[in-house]
């Protein structure tokens, strides 16, 4: 339907029928409502300062002066508590309805201090294909405190009620799955994990708040490298949870003062200030991606696109049930060999080779020999990881630029 290189009109097609795909219509959910405003405003009053400022001061005394011995008014050191910090861990509770939020040094810090909720013998779920470094820390190090981890695909939902043990404490999914997309049905796993008294925690990295919200869906923690979407500039290494939770929410904030695994002030202001735009870049990631996904449909290089957005993908319907669209990361196989690949990335000048996905910029990766490196060699055939899949982390450029850029780069295959 539409050409290889869309002239204006053609991308103004593109763009319509893409506004009518998403948010509230055509079976996606509406966009959260207040979203942008609280995203702006929540726990950001600057009566909160002396200063009455607007932005909130980085504040980075790591520790704090006390009206008398043992009398501290609200922080007494930095890794227990920070103002700064305090103001992010509030914005992002708020932005995914939920009560408590905690941030860490990294993604997998807040994965490795989830992990310190249990003991040895207890038993997890996990994901088959979670991200590799989650996959490690429960795979290599979980296993050395004799904690039992049994690795499912969530798609099939009697594989993961099967997997379920008298011992069993925690599951831990993620959705779409990287680099295949695949759709778990939060909803479904979370009646399961509430009938057998297991904690459910989601890695919502993919998606963030603004189009998937997995506490309304039953969830009870959700996790995120914040490196990713949520800062969305590329230029902070950073995770967070969230619940509504007290108790795990206690368990988890001991934990973070416990193992000190928690970020800096200046990276949490960062953090804070990319949140001020995710509606934004959100939508506009959103749409690039499924305008970029549809010229690679049509174009007769590709093999195929696996794009949750799109309805050829198998769990197009249940996605949407879900989300209020999907991000701007999905992956596609070009028809050609491992050399044909790297050949195209090649050509390529404004997509950036390189790991990691969410910020602006475009990027672009071969899982097999790039991110996914660790995944032992079978199960990535299994998974269908082979040296001619790509995967895309679609930017906020402009996308005429972006698919003329692609173009290019199929024109050295
Ligand atoms: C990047 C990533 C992580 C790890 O986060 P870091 O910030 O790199 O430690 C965890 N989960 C997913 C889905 C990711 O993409």
């Amino acid at each position: 339907m539409f050409g290889r290189l869309p002239d204006e009109r053609a991308n103004l097609e593109l763009c319509k029928w893409y506004i009518s795909t998403m948010g509230d219509q055509n079976g996606y959910k509406p966009f959260p409502k207040g979203f942008a405003t609280a995203a702006i405003h929540h726990a950001q009053e600057p009566e909160k300062w002396d200063s009455l400022a607007v932005v909130p001061p980085i504040v980075t005394a790591s520790t704090f002066k006390q009206d008398g011995p043992a009398n501290p008014r609200q922080y007494e050191y930095s890794r227990s508590g920070n103002p700064t910090r305090d103001v992010l861990e509030n914005v992002l509770a708020r932005l995914d309805n939920g009560k408590y939020g905690l941030t860490f040094a990294s993604g997998l810090g807040a994965s490795v201090t989830v992990l310190g909720l249990l003991k040895s013998g207890d038993h997890m779920i996990v994901g088959d294909d979670v991200y590799g470094g989650t996959n490690r820390i429960f795979n290599k190090m979980a296993v050395n405190y004799d904690i039992e981890i049994s690795l499912v695909d969530f798609t099939n939902l009697a594989d993961v009620e099967r997997s379920i043990k008298p011992n069993t404490k925690l599951v831990w999914t993620e959705i779409p799955t990287n680099p295949m997309m695949r759709v778990v049905d939060i909803k479904a796993v979370s009646e399961l994990t509430k009938k057998n008294g297991l904690i459910l925690v989601v890695d919502n990295t993919f998606l963030t708040p603004y189009l998937l919200r997995p506490l309304d869906l039953g969830a009870d923690v959700v996790s995120y490298s914040l490196t990713k979407y949520m800062n969305g500039h590329s230029d902070v290494v950073m995770g967070a949870l969230v619940t509504s939770n007290e108790d795990l929410y206690e368990r988890l904030k001991y934990l973070q003062n416990a193992m000190g695994i928690v970020p800096s002030p200046f990276d949490c202001y960062q953090v804070n200030r990319g949140l001020k735009t995710l509606a934004l870049r959100m939508r506009q990631h959103s749409q690039n991606a499924i305008v970029i996904a549809r010229y690679l449909e049509a174009h007769p290089k590709v093999e195929k696109v696996i794009h949750p957005g799109l309805p050829s993908h198998p769990q197009h319907e249940l996605f949407k049930r879900q989300t209020s669209g999907h991000s701007g990361t999905f992956s596609f196989y070009v028809k050609g060999d491992l050399d044909d690949t790297k050949n195209f990335l090649a050509g390529l000048k404004l997509f950036t080779v390189a790991e990691s996905l969410g910020g602006y910029e475009s990027l672009i990766e071969i899982p097999s020999i790039m991110t996914h490196t660790s995944v032992p060699v079978e199960h990535r055939a299994l998974l269908g990881i082979t040296d001619n899949l790509v995967r895309l982390s679609v930017g906020i450029e402009d996308v005429d630029d972006l698919i003329a850029d692609l173009d290019q780069g199929f024109n050295q295959i």
